[in-house]
């Protein structure tokens, strides 16, 4: 079950399911995001037994879960090995590099593993699926072991994968970049977050705060609010804009409480309507606002 990321899944999915995935991606967005693990679902979609991949079930998705996967290789540098979260708890890995993750015990990322992770791509597989090898924060990969890479990016082999997972791609030869299919993660919250000054926030919480109490309040209550609404000078908003505003503010409300409110499909569906109303008509705006009121 992947938790967000959505699109990046289903693009990933469709490209395998029409054959046209590519031997090579990066995988960027700030770190604790969950690229690591969508690059691990992907494995697992690859050489998932069952029909309705990636059943997280069968042995090899099990197996890949592990770090067991005869087919798989997990690179990471080895200041990484102290807080991992046991997702790859073993270390069988060397010397046979069959299968599991190569630590190194450096800070970086070298030419030493560069090359490990391409003997292990250009060996056959073990269940003629793909061969698989995610590289976790490829930007301590060192300059030569970049250099290294682009060897195999250049000529990619049959069935295999190679998936570059980074929070800073700037620190990646442009090189890398041109040969890999790039797919950005977004954090969404924190996009939220920092698209809306604080004031701007603090402002529509006061109205929405305002907005619920004339809600519940009396007729006399709305229309009075109605009939307050003034243009705005410092904004030069008219009254159009301020009641188009307030409207947005509840729809944001309602959209929230959509799961424990019955009646909210219901106001965004009269919300829709007039926001539609009097962005497209000549509708009187304090008109569509009593309506709203009266309705709510
Ligand atoms: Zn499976």
């Amino acid at each position: 079950m992947i938790i967000g990321h959505q699109k990046q899944w289903e693009f990933l999915k469709r490209s395998f399911e029409e054959g046209q995935l590519a031997h090579a991606f990066l995988f960027c967005g700030e770190s604790q995001i969950g690229k690591k693990t969508l690059a691990i679902e992907l494995v697992k979609l690859l050489n998932c037994q069952d029909a309705n991949k990636p059943c997280g079930a069968c042995k090899n998705c099990l197996d890949v879960e592990k770090g067991k996967f005869l087919d798989f290789l997990f690179v990471r540098s080895g200041e990484e090995s102290n807080n991992f979260e046991g997702m790859f708890s073993y270390n069988s890995a060397l010397p046979d590099l069959k299968s599991g993750e190569v630590l190194t015990d450096k800070k970086e990322i070298g030419i030493d593993q560069a090359r490990k992770a391409l003997d292990f791509l250009s060996l056959r597989s073990y269940f003629s699926g793909y061969k698989a090898v995610i590289i976790d924060n490829a930007e301590k990969l060192t300059i030569e072991a970049q250099n290294c890479l682009l060897k195999t990016l250049e000529e990619p082999k049959g069935k295999t994968i190679l998936i570059l997972v980074t929070s800073q791609p700037d620190r990646l030869l442009t090189t890398i970049f041109s040969r890999c299919q790039t797919i950005k993660f977004f954090a969404t919250k924190e996009i939220l977050k920092v698209s809306k000054n604080p004031e701007q926030v603090k402002k529509e919480k006061e109205t929405l705060d305002e907005l619920l109490k004339i809600i519940s309040g009396s007729l006399a209550e709305k229309f009075a609010y109605t009939k307050n609404i003034k243009e705005d000078p410092s904004t030069s908003s008219g009254q159009g804009a301020i009641v188009l505003e307030i409207m947005r503010i509840l729809q944001k409300h309602f959209r929230k409480n959509i799961l424990t409110d019955n009646s909210a499909t219901k106001k965004l569906k009269l919300l829709d309507e007039l926001i539609y109303k009097l962005t497209f008509t000549n509708a009187s705006p304090k008109l569509a606002l009593e309506i709203l009121f009266l309705e709510l």
